[in-house]
């Protein structure tokens, strides 16, 4: 039977040994509430052994350069094939990595210019600005200039033992300080501001003689002097910084400004590249242009390459992503657009017979373009390629050959198959997913009365222009429109800079460590130490693992970091502790039986009936009430998902009034279930007295809105309008409103 990937006792995370056929070449959706364990078992069981297979396929000397993937916890796994995922994850922060050139679509549009553009510089690199033949020599081609800001690096009231290098790579004690303060070279007492211009330029941009340095093991080495400036310049700015660990590129984002490059104006490439036109456009104007309009100028060429393009650059278009420009770094992009770019660049490619993956495709989509996302999925399907797809929209839940339906609850409460066949037969289930496929929302009728205004004076942002309006403050408004239509803009960057008491509540990581958790986030750690304080006459630092509690290996971090100079850090769980962070004596003191580490593993919902003390239920509840009881009160925020963060984010603003809350869309990795139980907590905030404007597609919430601002009509600078505001009600009749239309055919 190899035309089904068969899989017998899965157990990773929740999964209650779960054994699965899933049909190949078809398109088979996976469904259920959140934490019920979809990504468990298509990303952590079926994706990860593949690519553990595929490494397999390695000779030991790739092996051991690629990272390590532990087997899954599965019996068996048959008739796997190639795997790739198609996830929301950033494409990167690399600078070099625009639209154009991780759709293979600048290398196209190079061609054309080097063959017909004029006058030629040359053969297509001349065109490239990753290449050193099209480069601007004032950048290097990233079209951005960063320079070294010596004030912010070295604190001139310092000496160097003092901590004068303020870089912490550089920091006092490590070795790279060494070379400047153990070296004999400078007098390690001395404030900088006492050094002669000599010696202040040796110490900046000194070279050409070796200093002797003391290593780990106490070797004394002989090193080449280099000036902490054109150390700094070389080691960090003139590298892809995409490869540095998040805290050492922010570090380094401390002492550095930037600007557009004064040479090229930010067009990236040499004089000669920018010489060349094809009628009035150089290859930057191409690349500066929305693609629905370089369509339009390359239809016009009537020329075989410029048609290749045009060809490549529809894909996109029908993608719903007409309104962005090659040139747009992809960093700058959103989850829902990487993942839409990425799935344009397979379906581009020849493959067949491949396992495919993705995780939540709708994400970010109105529904008038989900209809787009459906015939991409189909063709890749027809490609003869198996499509697996982790979703929530009915509508994407409806193309489906085949579906496998997980739960029925979350965590604990879910790991198992409680459907699987086709969607006929999962409309008739019961199962918390057939019966949210039945259930309809009703739409809004007598909307909350607003208990003033927030006006937004004419601004300008993106493809907004001159946009003013009255947001109702008291009730809950849900900003709707087409992806690029404008909303993110609106109500993340023009609403905050004019209205600062306003919280953005979004998917990102809250700006915290590694060491982050929910019951950190939410403020439960304290009182949990406190009372493990009392119960057991010992200090409450004995309970941190950032303090006295900490394994003195990991320093608390319950993993092992180490960071090579110019390699990926390797990262390993820590031996002594076994990732509880703690050291041994912190876990024999116990609290009703349980130690600090046992309560920092409980679900937040264990954690509601283990605990009676009001100044951790409350909070605990509000993980509760945010649907993340699933979630244990230790877990890593680095391992939760971006709806997941967002609603822990939203936990911590639940005790709030009068405050002004922004989520950008807030049912992303949210199930039809969940979905009405965001909206009640929705609800309670606006009754609570807090102003609420979601940015959300999803028609149940738009339904229940008190007001709607729908936006558009389309996306990039076909939108940026204000088409409607209303009440719900109304919306359905606005005219031009492709939002107004889809919500009237949801109520049918
Ligand atoms: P879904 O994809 O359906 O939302 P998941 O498969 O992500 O659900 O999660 C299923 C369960 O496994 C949840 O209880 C979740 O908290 C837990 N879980 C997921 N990833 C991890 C992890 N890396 N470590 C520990 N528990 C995890
Ligand atoms: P929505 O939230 O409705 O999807 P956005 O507000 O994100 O729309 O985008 C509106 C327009 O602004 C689009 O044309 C988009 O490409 C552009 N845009 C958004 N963010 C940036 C950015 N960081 N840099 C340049 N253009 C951007
Ligand atoms: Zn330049
Ligand atoms: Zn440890």
């Amino acid at each position: 039977m190899d035309d089904s990937i068969e899989i017998t006792g899965a157990r990773v995370n929740n999964l209650k040994n779960v054994s699965l056929r899933i049909p190949k070449n078809h398109l088979v959706v996976f469904t259920g509430v959140s934490g019920s364990g979809k990504s468990s078992i298509v990303f952590d069981t079926i994706a990860a052994e593949a690519q553990r297979q595929l490494n397999e396929t390695y000779t030991a000397f790739i092996r051991n350069r690629l990272p390590s993937y532990d087997k899954p916890d599965v019996e068996t796994i048959d008739h796997l094939s190639a795997t790739i995922v198609v996830d929301q994850k950033p494409v990167g922060g690399n600078a070099r990595s625009t639209v154009g050139t991780m759709t293979d679509i600048m290398p196209i549009l190079r061609i054309l210019f080097s063959r017909y553009g004029t006058p030629s510089a040359g053969y297509s690199f001349a065109y490239s600005f990753n290449d050193p033949a099209g480069m601007c020599p004032g950048c290097d081609g990233l079209g951005r200039a960063v320079r070294l800001d010596i004030d912010a690096l070295i604190d001139d009231e310092r000496s160097l033992d003092d901590g004068a290098i303020r870089f912490p790579l550089f920091g006092v004690g490590t070795w790279q300080w060494q070379i400047y303060a153990r070296s004999g070279t400078f007098d390690p007492a001395k404030p900088v501001r006492d050094y002669t211009p000599a010696e202040r330029d040796l110490l900046l941009h000194g070279s050409g003689f070796t200093v002797d340095v003391h290593g780990k093991n106490g070797t004394l080495n002989k090193v080449d002097y280099e000036g902490v400036a054109d150390r700094f310049t070389r080691l960090y700015l003139r590298r892809d910084t995409s490869t540095l660990s998040e805290r050492t590129r922010r570090a380094v984002a401390d002492l550095i400004t930037e600007g557009v490059c004064p040479q090229c104006h930010g067009a990236r490439l040499n004089q000669a590249a920018l010489a060349t036109r094809i009628g009035p456009h150089t290859i930057a104007d191409h690349a500066a242009m929305e693609i629905t309009d370089l369509i339009t100028v390359l239809d016009g060429l009537h020329n075989p390459v410029a048609d290749a393009a045009a060809r490549a650059l529809r894909r996109l278009d029908d993608i719903g992503l007409g309104y962005l420009t090659l040139d747009r770094e992809t960093s700058t992009v959103s989850g829902g657009e990487a993942q839409r770019l990425k799935t344009v660049r397979h379906l581009g490619s020849a493959l067949t017979g491949m396992t495919y993956v993705f995780d939540e495709p709708s994400a970010g989509l109105h529904p008038s373009d989900v209809g787009r996302l459906n015939t991409l999925l189909r063709a890749l399907r027809d490609k003869g390629n198996t499509v697996l797809v982790v979703e929530h929209d009915p509508d994407v839940i409806a193309i489906a050959d085949h579906v496998i339906d997980l739960g029925p609850g979350a965590g604990t409460h879910g790991g198992q198959v409680v459907f699987q066949g086709d969607v006929a037969a999962l409309t008739r289930a019961d199962t918390p997913t057939g019966r949210a496929l039945r259930h309809r929302v009703p739409l809004k009728t007598s909307p909350r009365r607003p208990t003033g205004r927030l006006t937004l004076s004419p601004a300008t942002l993106h493809n907004l222009h001159q946009v003013a309006l009255d947001l109702p403050t008291g009730v809950l408004t849900c900003i709707t429109g087409v992806a690029g239509s404008g909303k993110s803009t609106l109500a993340t960057r023009i609403l905050p800079a004019q209205h600062p008491s306003v919280t953005v509540v979004d998917q990102s990581a809250p700006g915290t460590s590694a060491r982050s958790s929910p019951a950190s986030y939410l403020g439960i750690l304290d009182p949990i130490r406190r009372l493990f304080a009392r119960a057991t006459g010992t200090p409450p630092a004995l309970f941190s693992h950032n303090s006295d509690g900490a394994c003195p290996r990991c320093e608390g971090r319950g993993l092992i970091h180490t960071d090579l100079a110019f390699m990926d850090p390797i990262t390993t769980v820590c031996e002594m502790c076994a990732g509880t962070r703690y050291r041994p004596e912190a876990l024999t003191h116990r609290l009703r039986g349980h130690s600090i580490a046992d309560v920092l593993a409980l679900t937040a919902e264990q954690a509601a009936a283990f605990f009676t003390e009001p100044a951790v239920t409350a909070r605990v509840h509000a993980l509760l009430d945010v649907g993340l009881g699933y979630l244990t009160l230790g877990q890593p925020t680095s391992t939760l998902s971006g709806g997941e963060l967002q609603r822990m984010k939203l936990a911590a603003e639940l005790h709030r009034t009068g405050a002004i809350h922004v989520l950008d869309e807030p049912t992303t990795g949210l199930h039809l279930s969940d979905v009405q139980t965001l909206i009640a907590l929705l609800d309670r905030l606006v009754d609570g007295g807090n102003t609420v404007i979601v940015i959300e597609h999803h028609l149940d919430v738009v339904k229940r809105a008190d007001w709607v601002i729908d936006l558009g009509p389309g996306g990039g600078k076909h939108g940026g309008r204000v088409l409607f505001q209303g009440p719900p009600q109304d919306l359905v009749s606005a005219p031009g409103s492709i939002t107004g239309a889809h919500l009237k055919a949801a109520l049918g």
